[in-house]
């Protein structure tokens, strides 16, 4: 027989699958992602000069775009090409950037894609809104690399090295910081930068998936959105990438701001990178017709009702169950009231 639950498990429950132990947070293995948001308010102790600023603003820029073009376009999607040095370098340039090795990046990444917005995506915000930004990893289930999904990349000793050894690049990259700003060079500068691109990235998997427009019929809830895309050097054309992953330009037209793309193409110039990919203007023009029926919307309600179903709080959990089955039911009655009317 089951022992009766204690208060913990009752606390635990809600209108949510329960989770598996190793998708809990990890408060112990998590502390240091939390002590590094304080850490730039010990600036009020060394002071805060003009440098530090500079320092931050360049470390977040420079660090977004090994991450961007780098863990994200290079190594998850193979958008575009590079040697075995640039390919070394373009890894290092994104461990500085403390998300830890590119292996362990851009696997997760493919898992997101082939997965996304199903049970087995690793960051669906259809599992909530934190999770999606940052609970998937200070769990203890994200910690491995799955080598398998990455063994393009894996078979490179040099990133294996890395992916292993993550932790050098930050490590040196405060050391540089102290040497250049100080002490108030690295608490505001480092650390700040640090966090603030912690955060950029993130929105990407969580907000991207919840706020913007959608252009294409993709099959999740991915969307475009100018706010994401200017934090990010052109990655909240979210709709866009889930629409066409192998593209290494996310924003399709030239109001959609894509500042890492541009780079790439002025590195494309030099010889440093080649076999950019780009879209077919065909496949970039097409619209879901003759009306704007988000079955990708109304997938993502109806995979979070059939999580419902496995709720423990019954009651709590059928209310939320009608809710969303109302709202896929809404969205195909919009879709059959506009194909009415078209004719
Ligand atoms: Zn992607
Ligand atoms: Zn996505």
């Amino acid at each position: 027989m089951l022992p009766p639950p204690t208060p913990a498990d009752r606390a635990r429950r809600g209108t949510r699958p329960p989770r598996p132990d190793d998708e809990r947070l990890n408060l112990r293995s998590s502390i240091p992602f939390f002590l590094c948001h304080l850490i730039p308010l010990l600036g009020f102790v060394t002071g805060f000069h003009v440098r530090d600023f500079v320092l931050l603003a360049v470390l977040y820029w420079v660090r977004l775009f090994f991450i961007t073009a780098g863990y994200h376009r290079y190594f998850a999607h193979r958008s575009y090409r590079l040697g075995r040095a640039a390919q070394f370098v373009m890894a290092f340039g994104g461990t500085m950037a403390a998300q830890k090795g590119p292996l362990w990046w851009a696997a997760n990444h493919r898992t997101h894609h082939q997965h996304a917005d199903t049970r087995d995506d690793v960051h669906s915000p259809i599992r909530g809104f934190w999770w999606s930004h940052v609970g998937w990893i200070l769990c203890d289930r994200s910690g491995a690399t799955d080598l398998d999904r990455i063994r393009d990349f894996a078979k490179y000793p040099e990133l294996r090295f890395l992916n292993k050894h993550d932790w050098i690049g930050p490590w040196a990259l405060g050391v540089v910081s102290y040497l250049i700003a100080g002490w108030s060079g690295v608490v505001v500068g480092f650390f700040g930068s640090t966090v603030l691109l912690w955060h950029a990235t993130f929105l990407v998997n969580s907000l991207a998936h919840v706020f913007g427009r959608r252009r294409y019929l993709t099959p999740d809830t991915s969307r475009n959105s100018l706010l994401i895309a200017v934090l990010t050097g052109g990655e909240g054309w979210h709709n866009n990438h889930h629409y066409y992953q192998a593209s290494a330009r996310q924003g399709f037209y030239w109001w959609e701001i894509d500042p890492v793309f541009a780079m790439l193409r002025v590195l494309s110039f030099v010889g440093i990178v080649s076999e950019l990919r780009t879209p077919p203007r065909a496949v970039r023009d097409a619209r879901p017709e003759p009306s704007p029926f988000d079955a990708g919307l109304v997938r993502a309600r109806l995979e979070r009702a059939r999580d419902m179903l496995e709720c423990e709080r019954q009651r709590e959990c059928d209310r939320e169950l009608r809710e969303h089955l109302r709202n896929a039911l809404a969205a195909t009655d919009d879709v059959l009231r506009t194909t009415r009317m078209r004719r």
